[in-house]
């Protein structure tokens, strides 16, 4: 028996966890620690893994894990194509207010990333594990706007600063030539002004563990629910008794009474008018 979508569930858990624990190590320390690219990567394989397994968990599962690659891809798309535009935006026009669309989409992204979940889990969960990915989604989209909202005052800060730096740094330049004291003052407090932000915006980072936690439970529960076999996964059995249909000549299993396709009233045991087939 394949393990694929028990262990993509797996790295998933894992995944989660290692973003949630430097989350709050960053925000005690005050210093980001960035992980992003591990964690990313064991997300990437977690869903590969779950996108191979899909089939042994019904139809239904099979096609939302493919909406939800759909929606990966998407989002990883979308992110990349809005930061390079913004950056790109605010290179050529000078004005650093472009880049504040980086910040919102994030709560743009927190709902695909949460749609994502959702997809790849829904048909894995019971009723309270539905629950609690939603919930999830609910509540990663608060704390994005609330992270949103204590950061933005200090990003408004750092682009005035800067837009009066860049124009007294032309100033200076071109007109005092005994002002290099001041300059390199304002230098400084400037560089002050930017590590402040980092620090705050780690802090305010933290808010986004609350979302991580609701998830973290969420692919737990089916994790536990397939290694308790409570969920098992479906297996074409090799020894499994079919017979054809001589109607409409389908493939039926042998205890059937009818034809599941066209109703034909089968015989009580396959005999040699109803074919045996084993596969
Ligand atoms: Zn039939």
């Amino acid at each position: 028996m394949n393990k694929n979508t028990e262990y993509g569930l797996l790295l998933m858990i894992i995944a989660i966890s290692i973003n949630l624990t430097f989350t709050a190590i960053s925000a005690v320390i005050g210093t980001s620690i960035n992980i992003s690219i591990i964690s990313f990567i064991l997300l990437l394989v977690g869903i590969i893994l779950i996108a191979i397994g899909r089939k042994q968990y019904g139809e239904k599962h099979s096609r939302n894990v493919l909406i939800a690659v759909f929606i990966f891809i998407f989002s990883f798309i979308f992110s990349i194509i809005v930061v390079a535009a913004a950056i790109f935006s605010a290179i050529s026009s000078e004005d650093l207010n472009s880049l504040k669309i980086i910040f919102y989409i994030i709560p743009i992204v927190a709902v695909l990333d949460g749609l994502m979940y959702l997809f790849l889990l829904y048909e894995l969960e019971k009723p309270k594990g539905k629950i609690i990915v939603i919930s999830g989604i609910a509540v990663t989209l608060i704390s994005s706007l609330v992270i949103i909202a204590l950061i933005m005052p200090s990003v408004d800060g750092l682009i005035n600063e800067f837009d009066e730096k860049y124009k007294s740094d032309t100033i200076t330049r071109n007109y005092y030539s005994d002002g290099y004291n001041s300059y390199f003052e304002e230098e400084k407090r400037f560089n002050n002004k930017v590590e402040e932000m980092q620090t705050q915006a780690t802090r305010v980072g933290a808010v986004g563990i609350f979302g991580q936690l609701f998830y973290l439970f969420a692919f737990y529960l089916p994790y536990k629910r397939i290694k308790d076999g409570e969920l098992m996964p479906l297996i074409k059995n090799k020894s499994y008794n079919m017979r054809r249909c001589m109607n409409c000549g389908r493939l039926c299993p042998s205890d059937s009474m009818v034809c599941a396709y066209c109703g034909n009233k089968f015989e009580s045991t396959p005999n040699n008018k109803y074919q045996n087939y084993y596969y």
